[in-house]
């Protein structure tokens, strides 16, 4: 786990720059979204103002996605640089949130920050509703489906298996 103690590194120092390469397991990408195979590699710089932390990224890693077209596994690039502030929460009531506040987390202790849960946050929001391996995917395609098939008597072997399931079925249907 890579969580920085930031109230204890502004201490000393006034910038914080590090390199890390998360290995997928740690990343914890949730599994009905996509599968990350690879370690991902971040970059991440810090520098402290009045009310938080910038936060700068600079992620690169890529996600396994299946298509909600034509259901095919697609890797796609998540590689991205972003800017982002953490801040404790607000005291005041209610706050009128400016269109740059919305790059703002508010975390209950912002000085403690884990790596790995801001990288997934930011991979997550990444992935589209309905990912496409194409953006013209024209959807399933299989000439058993479309029956095109230039020799009608060949059969799919899903079929083949089907119909075994249903004969076994009625020998069971004919037990009872
Ligand atoms: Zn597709």
């Amino acid at each position: 786990m890579i969580v920085l103690n930031l109230k204890e590194i502004f201490d000393r120092e006034t910038r914080f720059q590090a390199r890390y390469s998360i290995p997928p397991q740690d990343i914890r990408f949730p599994p009905e979204v996509g599968e990350i195979k690879e370690p991902v590699d971040v970059y991440v710089e810090i520098t402290k103002y009045d009310r938080g932390y910038n936060v700068h990224l600079d992620i690169k890693g890529k996600v396994e996605l299946e298509c909600s077209r034509c259901l095919v596994v697609f890797e796609k690039d998540l590689s991205q640089t972003k800017d982002k502030h953490i801040e404790t929460y607000p005291v005041e009531e209610t706050i009128a949130l400016s269109p740059e506040d919305l790059e703002v987390s508010f975390m209950e202790d912002p000085d403690v920050i884990n790596l790995e849960d801001i990288v997934r946050e930011e991979l997550i929001l990444e992935i589209p509703m309905k990912p496409l391996c194409r953006p013209d995917c024209p959807g399933i395609h299989s000439p058993y489906l479309l029956f095109e098939d230039s020799n009608p008597k060949r059969e799919d072997p899903r079929f083949a298996i089907l119909k075994n399931l249903l004969k076994d079925m009625e020998v069971e249907d004919g037990g009872s």
